[in-house]
This record gives C-alpha cells, sequence and structure tokens, in this order.
C-alpha cells in the first residue's frame, strides 16, 4: 500500500520551509513591533462557534467545515479561520479582557473544504491580527498599515490595496434588501451559484467572478450610496488616515467579503504576480461579534494573510536555499574518533550556552565513511570549514574548504568556537 498525502494538502519541504519560517519570524517581528502577542488556540473548537459568528449561510459554514463527532458524541471542527477562536480565548481570559485595547495575533493552519487549485488548499496557513475594544477610524488605518508593514518585510512593496464599507447595523440590512431586490429582477441573467447565494447571502452576488455575471453586477446599487451618516464618517476618516499614511487604497464597492461578521470597514491586498487567486490577505470591522459570541459591546477589527499565497508572491524559496551551508563539518580520521566528532560537533555549535540565540551550524558524518569520503561529503553540503578530530598535540587542525587553503591549527575547542564564529558562513543563522 502507498500513502499520499491527503487530497488539497501539501508537503512543505526544504528550501521551502526554511523560506517559510523566515516569512513567519519577519511577520512576528513585525507585529511585535506595533505591539500585537501572540495567541495559540486549539486547532478544533466547538462546530457552534463558527456557525454563530463566520455565519450560517456562508460558503464556509454550508460546505466547506471538517466536523467532526469526538468520543463523547461532541460536535467539533477543525477551524475554518482564526478569528473567532481568539474572540473565544479573548472573552475566556481576564487578563486580556483587561487591556483596551487587546492587540492580539495568531499564526497557523487552518482548514477549509474547498475545491483544490492553485492557491487554494484544504489545509493552509494564515498569519492574522486583531485589535479589539476600538470604534475609531485610526484603529482601522494601524490594522491596514501594518498588514502593508509585513507586505513590505517579507519583500512584497507593491501591493494594491482594496478598500469598502459594508455599513452596520443600521443601514447595512437596508442596502441588503435594495440589492435582493435589484438581483430579484434580473435572476435570469446569474449564474446558479449567484441565484443559490440570492435567498440566503445576495450580498455574496456582489463578489462573483462569473463573466456572464459582470455586466449584472456592474449595474447593481453601489453600497457607498447607502452607508448612512456615521459610516460615511467613519469611512471617510479611515481614508484620510490611509492618505496620511501614503497608503494608496483604492475604494472597491462590490469588496464584500466571505464571511458574515464584518460591519463597516473591510479591506484586501491583492499582489499582481498571483493569477486568479490574488488576494494575499483580507480583513475587516467586527463591532458586533463579541457581543454575538456572549461577551460586552467591544467593536474590533482583523487581517488574515495566507502564508501560501504569501510565500509564492514573495518569490517563492532561493534553491538551494542560503540556510543549507553548514558553518562547519567535523571529520572523524578514524572509526574511533566518531563519539568524539560529536563531542566536538556539539560543542562548537553552542547549544549549550543557555544565553546562545545563534548557534553555529556544524555537522558530523553518521555512516561511518572513511576520512576521504567525509571529507567529500563535507564539500558536497558546502561546509565552510572543516575540523578535523581526534585533535593532535598542536590542537585541532582545520581547513578552510572555501578557499581550498591548507590546514591551520586552532589550540582549544574554546579558540576554535570564537574563530569559526567570526568566520561564519555568509547567511548562516541555524535554523
Ligand atoms: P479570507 O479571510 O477567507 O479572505 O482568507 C484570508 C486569506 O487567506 C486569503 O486572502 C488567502 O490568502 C488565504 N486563504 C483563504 N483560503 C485559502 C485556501 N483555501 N488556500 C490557501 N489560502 C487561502
Amino acid at each position: 500500500m502507498k500513502f499520499q498525502v491527503p487530497r488539497g494538502t501539501r508537503d512543505i519541504l526544504p528550501p521551502d520551509s526554511d523560506r517559510w519560517a523566515e516569512i513567519e519570524d519577519q511577520a512576528r517581528r513585525i507585529l511585535g513591533s506595533y505591539g500585537y502577542r501572540e495567541v495559540r488556540t486549539p486547532i478544533f473548537e466547538a462546530t457552534e462557534l463558527f456557525v454563530r459568528s463566520v455565519g450560517e449561510s456562508t460558503d464556509i459554514v454550508r460546505k466547506e467545515l471538517y466536523t467532526f463527532e469526538d468520543r463523547k458524541g461532541r460536535s467539533l471542527t477543525l477551524r475554518p479561520e482564526g478569528t473567532a477562536p481568539l474572540v473565544r480565548a479573548y472573552l475566556e481570559s481576564p487578563a486580556l479582557r483587561q487591556e483596551t485595547p487587546a492587540r492580539l495575533c495568531y499564526l497557523g493552519p487552518m482548514f477549509r473544504y474547498e475545491r483544490p487549485q492553485a492557491g487554494r488548499y484544504r489545509q493552509f496557513w494564515q498569519i492574522g491580527a486583531e485589535l479589539l475594544g476600538s470604534k475609531e477610524p485610526s484603529a482601522d488605518a494601524e490594522m491596514i498599515d501594518l498588514l502593508v508593514s509585513i507586505m513590505r518585510a517579507v519583500g512584497l512593496p507593491n501591493v494594491k490595496v482594496l478598500l469598502n464599507s459594508l455599513g452596520d447595523a443600521a443601514c447595512r440590512p437596508v442596502y441588503r434588501e435594495r440589492v435582493r431586490d435589484y438581483f430579484g429582477r434580473h435572476l435570469d441573467r446569474l449564474c446558479e451559484d449567484d441565484r443559490e447565494r440570492w435567498k440566503t447571502n445576495p450580498l455574496r452576488i456582489l463578489d462573483c467572478k462569473i463573466p456572464a455575471c459582470q455586466p449584472i453586477l456592474a449595474e447593481a446599487p453601489s453600497v457607498l450610496d447607502a452607508l448612512c451618516d456615521d459610516c460615511r464618517a467613519h469611512f471617510a476618516a479611515v481614508q484620510e488616515a490611509l492618505r496620511a499614511l501614503g497608503i494608496d487604497a483604492e475604494v472597491a464597492p462590490r469588496l464584500v467579503r466571505g464571511l458574515d461578521y464584518y460591519t463597516r470597514t473591510v479591506f484586501e491586498v491583492h499582489a499582481a504576480n498571483l493569477g486568479a487567486q490574488s488576494a494575499v490577505g483580507g480583513g475587516g470591522r467586527y463591532d458586533q461579534l463579541v457581543q454575538e459570541l456572549g461577551g460586552p459591546e467591544t467593536p474590533s477589527i482583523g487581517f488574515s494573510i495566507g502564508t501560501d499565497r504569501l510565500h509564492t508572491a514573495a518569490g517563492g524559496s532561493r534553491p538551494g536555499g542560503a540556510l543549507a551551508a553548514p558553518d562547519a563539518f567535523v571529520v572523524a580520521r578514524q572509526p574511533e574518533a566518531a563519539s568524539e566528532a560529536l563531542i566536538v560537533a556539539r560543542a562548537l555549535r553552542g547549544v549549550q550556552d543557555p544565553g546562545e540565540v545563534r548557534p553555529l551550524r556544524v555537522l558530523t558524518d553518521v555512516q561511518g565513511r572513511s576520512a576521504s569520503s567525509q571529507m567529500k561529503v563535507a564539500s558536497r553540503v558546502g561546509a565552510k570549514h572543516v575540523v578535523f578530530v581526534p585533535r593532535d598535540a598542536g590542537g585541532f587542525a582545520v581547513r578552510d574548504m572555501v578557499a581550498g587553503k591548507d590546514e591551520m591549527k586552532q589550540p582549544d575547542l574554546d579558540a576554535l568556537r570564537i574563530w569559526l564564529r567570526a568566520h561564519r558562513a555568509a547567511g548562516g543563522e541555524s535554523r
């Protein structure tokens, strides 16, 4: 029997996994600099949490949940998104609830039973941030600025930012009826999915990508004409703040997004080189969600970035990857020196020093090869130096593999480690 990775999923292998870790490190650095702290929630939650938050009529809840019963018959679901679990965690933690606003973030896998296609997986990763407890336009602007800063940090300086407002509890229902009326008059010219959406979630028709539907969509009433005064002022203030931050946001009146909990501001960032699935990230304001999940009034806003697409948009991985080259390869001259090679390699990495944050990358042979075969391996893996064991009377013999220089001596382990650090391989940070 041959096993395969489950349909719609994939393995992230080196050197891609190196680049992924780098992207997540960069994102963590930016999130931290804006004051966002990580929350790690379980990968599964009570099914009801997603039905209540994401919305019963959304594609995610209707068709895409991975739901199962545990041994006690509880209905659990692999998380399809990160906001609802994070809000649940926030409501359960008195310490988090004391922070006003609470700036929180998450990184991890999400699960949606979607039709697999390029850029769309059944397990994918997201990097997300949530700002809980502010209704101010400056919170919206901070969120979008943070999103753009993460894009820049991973090497995407020119993403396109799309911006819209969906109105609030006062004006959205009115707009929704207007849209239902309008599409109701043109049902015969819409695709089957749209006719289905018309019954359950008419605003989602605005997001339809089928070419034949576009002429009808183009004439649909615009949400921007339907906003109440408060929502209009909020939207104008968000745009003003973004202009002040130098962020070029294009107003996209048909941007609706796939989750029910959004109110007012919604946004997406798109990368030009991603083809059909060009959205790298998106988010919006959710002023009612915390209340709907049983908490106090807590206007909030958040976004999530698809790590899979971020990796692709940022140019994928460098072949080989700079991380692969070891700083040193310890060669045992005789088979009896194999365990000394292990001991010396560990000491050279510096991993036993609790303060060491950047250990050296040091490899040894664990195949019982001859000394000359070990040299070939050292050269094949691109080791910058070879260290020979056992040490002889004058100390450790070292060969510079890059310069092809003859052996030199380092008197003891400490001197050798300091010397190797000073000659660390380019980009050679161990992971
Ligand atoms: P959403 O909140 O559904 O717009 O998701 C936010 C981001 O997650 C999207 O912009 C995508 O980059 C990413 N994403 C969503 N669904 C998938 C999927 N099935 N496969 C890969 N990435 C996804």
